[in-house]
């Protein structure tokens, strides 16, 4: 009967090692999420922070070689998306040619570009 008992405690000793183990992997996924997304709200927080910083700035000498190259670097991207915005509205008001292909303006009663006459759809 002995060891009969023992047999069963050692069973239980093993299920108890193994529910330990399950809950520590757990534990360390949730750990591992938190992280992650401690670490994405903090990029967050960061983003804003240097968007403040780069209105304070922008105008003025303030700041060493390398926040200069980022602002420089920022003024040139804030150019070209409003270059691609520009450009994205202006294409809202233009049409292609159905002939050629070219984007014409959309009252336009001939192609500027090959001359057939347009014809309006519906
Ligand atoms: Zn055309």
């Amino acid at each position: 009967m002995d060891f009969l008992d023992n047999a069963i405690d050692k069973a239980k000793e093993v299920m108890d090692i193994a529910c330990k183990k399950t809950n520590e992997v757990v534990n360390t996924g949730k750990q591992k999420f938190d992280v992650a997304s401690l670490q994405n709200k903090r990029s967050k927080d960061f983003e804003k922070l240097g968007e403040i910083y780069y209105n304070l700035i922008k105008d003025t000498e303030i700041g060493d070689e390398d926040t200069k190259i980022l602002v420089d670097e920022i003024n040139r991207k804030n150019a070209k998306i409003s270059e691609i915005k520009q450009e994205l509205n202006n294409a809202k008001c233009k049409r292609i040619c159905p002939a050629c292909g070219a984007a014409i303006d959309e009252n336009a009663v001939f192609c500027q570009v090959c001359g057939i006459k347009l014809t309006f759809e519906e």
